[in-house]
């Protein structure tokens, strides 16, 4: 096999001509023709024009690459399609419209899937070391036969970057994106590669992120990077990035999966950039990765976090609760920027911590969080002793889990805090307990405000929610999302 074209391209900031123009002349010299159900996967973990600016791809870059992607369209082009589905709890149509996609998928009369709103289908794994032999996804990505990817560059605070293969944590269903996020994360990524392979890779690096999923400090690159082996665009990326692709653990676990090369000599990098010349604008980009007893170091808030029950050994859970709280804080200081000051001071504790007493400051609340947490040990001189209620991984049956709403889950949150609100410490359950639950318990116990009643936010979160629900209850009723499953694999 010959080596595989990575191209790294100069644009001068969100041009849509230029954008147009480098992923097209990307798509030719590699010989690319649309097949005939184009889809095209960004990424949207969340989005706000003032509050989260630059977690996303850009809507100008989705108008660039919709433009190349239409005016290569053949006789046997069906259908161009944009779908996505954001960070949980929160809707699609949401996401969408705070991007500002909708113009520009009307222009280019593109079709647009929610992916929470499709039927999440099941596809059987083959993978050697895969977590489990199926997996869902929503019904598009199983029906496209030409997936274009389309990530944002960012360093990322679980996983090191997110890069295109990364952003297939976008292609699941709410029930099944946090199954296996914990400290799996990396394997379950190399998983869904099976799902689809891409046709090609437009990664917006524009203007990348820096640090924070959420809220990523911006580091003005001027890149289009393009290519269609994601572990060779994503090797590159990390070198971009100053990173050695092998500490990546999801970059390197799927290279070892034989899905593509992470060394430079597999690697054709073409374009109108040199490889240095990339690396030497986004000399800024740092890995990010920092456990969360140093995050809140120097703040109202303590953390300590003990291993997570991994047989292989981990000593922290990356893919999990502890990178959520870390999220969580972060959309609390998007809309509170001066939260530290205001919040309650509070004490979190996640992974086995046994053995270790706690002394807490005047008000200051313990709150233990995951199902697998352990604690047996003493908080201001009293004996406290928290049971793990982890269950294995191949315990948990995939096909019968059921995803929970931002209703279900503030509701379930408050009910939580009521009960345990005379005692010194609180028990919130989960695997993972997701950056929502976070967000809610450290609004409730914290005493800051509530960030999903933010006017900026609320009217239009609510008015997508109805919106979102509502199409799913007529899907559901006509038959249309119940989860196709596959016969059972005969032996
Ligand atoms: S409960 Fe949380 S910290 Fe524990 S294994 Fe699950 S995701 Fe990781």
């Amino acid at each position: 096999m010959g080596r595989h074209p990575v191209y790294i391209w100069n644009v001068e900031g969100y041009d849509v001509d230029r954008i147009r123009e480098v992923v097209g002349r990307s798509m030719d010299e590699m010989g690319l023709r649309l097949g005939k159900r184009v889809l095209v996967k960004h990424n949207t973990v969340i989005s706000h024009p003032t509050l989260f600016r630059h977690a996303f791809t850009r809507s100008e870059f989705l108008d660039g690459v919709l433009g190349a992607l239409t005016s290569r369209v053949s006789s046997e082009t069906m259908e161009i399609a944009v779908g996505e589905r954001c960070g949980i709890t929160i809707p699609t149509r949401f996401a969408f419209r705070n991007a500002g996609y909708l113009p520009v998928i009307e222009k280019h009369q593109a079709k647009t899937y929610y992916f929470e709103e499709e039927r999440p289908t099941e596809v059987r794994l083959r993978g050697k070391e895969r977590l489990r032999d199926a997996i869902y996804t929503p019904e598009p990505m199983v029906r496209t036969d030409f997936l274009v990817n389309c990530p944002k560059f960012k360093s990322h605070p679980w996983t090191g970057v997110t890069f295109a293969l990364k952003n297939f944590i976008g292609i699941q269903d709410d029930a099944h994106r946090l199954v296996d996020h914990d400290f799996a994360l990396n394997e379950k990524i190399a998983d869904l590669q099976e799902i689809v392979s891409p046709s090609l890779i437009a990664i917006d690096a524009v203007i990348g992120g820096m640090g924070r999923m959420l809220v990523p400090e911006p580091v003005t690159l001027n890149l289009v990077i393009c290519g269609v082996n994601p572990v060779a665009v994503d090797a590159t990326c990390c070198r971009i990035a100053g990173i050695d692709p092998e500490s990546i653990d999801h970059v390197r676990i799927c290279s070892e999966r034989g899905l593509g090369p992470l060394d430079e000599a597999s690697i054709d990098v073409r374009g109108d950039v040199e490889l240095e010349e990339a690396q030497d604008r986004a000399r800024a980009i740092t890995n990010p990765m920092t456990p969360v007893s140093r995050f809140f170091e120097a703040t109202s808030l303590k953390a300590r976090a003990g291993p997570p029950p991994d047989e292989k050994g981990s000593d922290y859970c990356w893919g999990g609760c502890p990178g959520c709280v870390q999220e969580a804080i972060d959309i609390h200081k998007a809309f509170t920027p001066d939260v530290y000051q205001r919040i309650q001071p509070m004490h979190l504790v996640y992974g086995d911590c046994r053995g270790q007493d706690i002394t807490t400051r005047r008000g200051e609340r313990v709150m233990f969080f995951g199902d697998c947490v352990r604690f047996d040990g003493k908080i201001n001189g009293k004996r406290v002793v928290i049971e793990s209620s982890y269950v294995e991984r191949h315990r948990k049956d995939t096909h019968t889990i059921r995803a929970e709403d931002l209703v279900h889950k503030t509701i379930k949150s408050y009910v939580t805090a009521f009960l345990a609100w005379p005692r010194s410490w609180v028990h919130v359950k989960g695997c993972p307990v997701s950056v929502a639950e976070h967000v809610l318990m450290m609004a409730i116990f914290g005493r800051i405000k509530n960030v999903y009643f933010d006017p900026r936010v609320v009217f239009m979160f609510g008015w997508t929610w109805l919106v979102s629900n509502g199409v799913r209850l007529g899907r559901w009723l006509t038959g249309r999302l119940g989860r196709k499953r596959l016969p059972a694999r005969s032996h």
